[in-house]
């Protein structure tokens, strides 16, 4: 795995959550609330005698009532953020049209503007505002094609109030966003920090446990049979206390690159102990795990660690397990660790499985 798919990988694990799930409480919330307000509306106008100022409420109020029964069914769809969205311009419009209650739509336009930017979100809710103050705009100068009728006094000071709220509101978006950007990009240098070893630039146990098993359980299907294999160095031991600790960190970053220029970016190469690795094949059987473990021994056996004086062969032993579905993973690991074992036990520098 290269670091831009780990960096990726993180990124989807924190953000997903808390702003999916933000998202999707502001869309219910307003929903309910709206639509209950517009129904209530709807039903209090019905004595008057305005029957699209009526029609439009109601039509309005089953719409969201739709809309946010359909985003409950389907939570990970966006779309329903983009009607509620198109709801609201069309509810402004409505009210603009036929002028509320004795021409007193003008003023619900405010909260039904701010409810557009929260829902539809920053960039998508400026598009969202201009088209739909560009019909409010457009009728209130053309007042013989609509129903109510504004004094032009009213127009004006209207039309100011709303820029200035306009601009206020996106300020507002504006810092949030920006915040919150600045937040997650700390965050995630932190999660980046956390979940990788700082020797060998690998991603850790922590990120196996905490992103990647989590991401393998979600989503069976792109990884599940899951081979794994556990790497461990032959008599590491010996090469620090012939050569000393500093050389036996190069000998793991050597170690790190040969194994990571023998798999592929979507295999995982882990540091899980000190001079012990675990490589995760995606998608791989047993029989091409253990080919591709073959592979790593014969490439590391064949690379001896060479700087200055010391050249020194190094060997490894490898333990091969697969899980075929995510219920074996955790057996599959310690299959793995036992396979490791036994090869330590048959003399080293081999792959069992
Ligand atoms: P075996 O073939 O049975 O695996 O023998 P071994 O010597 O490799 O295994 P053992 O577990 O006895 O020793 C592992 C050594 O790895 C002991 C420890 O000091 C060393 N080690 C652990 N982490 C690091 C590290 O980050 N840097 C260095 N240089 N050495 C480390
Ligand atoms: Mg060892
Ligand atoms: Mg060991």
């Amino acid at each position: 795995m290269d670091s831009s798919s780990l960096r990726q990988l993180l990124r989807s694990a924190q953000q997903d959550e808390a702003e999916a799930k933000r998202r999707r409480l502001t869309l219910y919330f307003i929903s309910y609330v709206g639509g209950t307000i517009m129904a209530f509306m709807a039903w209090i106008n019905m004595g008057t005698n305005n029957p699209l100022l009526v029609g439009t409420l109601a039509g309005s109020a089953a719409f969201v009532y739709a809309n946010v029964a359909l985003s409950h069914m389907f939570p990970r769809v966006d779309v329903f953020f983009y009607l509620a969205g198109l709801v609201v311009a069309f509810t402004i419009n409505g009210l603009v049209y036929t002028g509320g209650l004795n021409n007193t739509g003008l003023y619900f336009i405010f909260p039904l503007l701010f409810i557009q930017i929260i829902v539809v979100r920053f960039k998508p809710a400026m598009v969202y505002v201009a088209v739909t103050l560009g019909i409010t705009i457009f009728m209130l100068y053309n007042q013989e094609k609509i129903v109510a009728e504004y004094p032009a006094e009213h127009v004006s000071r209207f039309l100011i109030a709303t820029f200035s709220f306009i601009c206020v509101a996106f300020i507002g978006e504006n810092f949030w966003h920006q915040s919150r950007k600045e937040m997650l990009r700390e965050n995630l240098e932190r999660m980046r920090q956390a979940n990788t070893d700082p020797l060998t630039k690998l991603p850790n146990r922590r990120f196996l446990e905490a992103v990647f098993f989590e991401r393998a359980m979600q989503d069976p299907g792109a990884h599940f049979p899951l081979s794994a294999v556990v790497v461990d160095i032959d008599h590491f031991k010996t090469i620090n206390d012939t050569y000393g600790h500093d050389i036996g960190d190069e000998v793991l970053i050597h170690i790190t690159r040969l194994m990571k220029e023998a798999v592929r970016t979507t295999d995982v190469v882990a540091r899980t102990g000190g001079e012990e690795f675990l490589v995760l094949f995606p998608h791989a059987t047993l029989s091409q795990a253990v080919k591709l473990a073959e592979k790593i021994r014969k490439v590391v056996e064949a690379n001896p660690f060479v700087e200055g004086d010391v050249n020194h062969s190094i060997t490894a032993s490898f333990g091969v397990a697969t899980a075929l579905t995510d219920t074996n993973l955790h057996a599959c690991l310690k299959q793995a660790d036992d396979n490791l074992y036994k090869a330590k036990n048959a003399g080293r520098n081999r792959v069992v499985e």
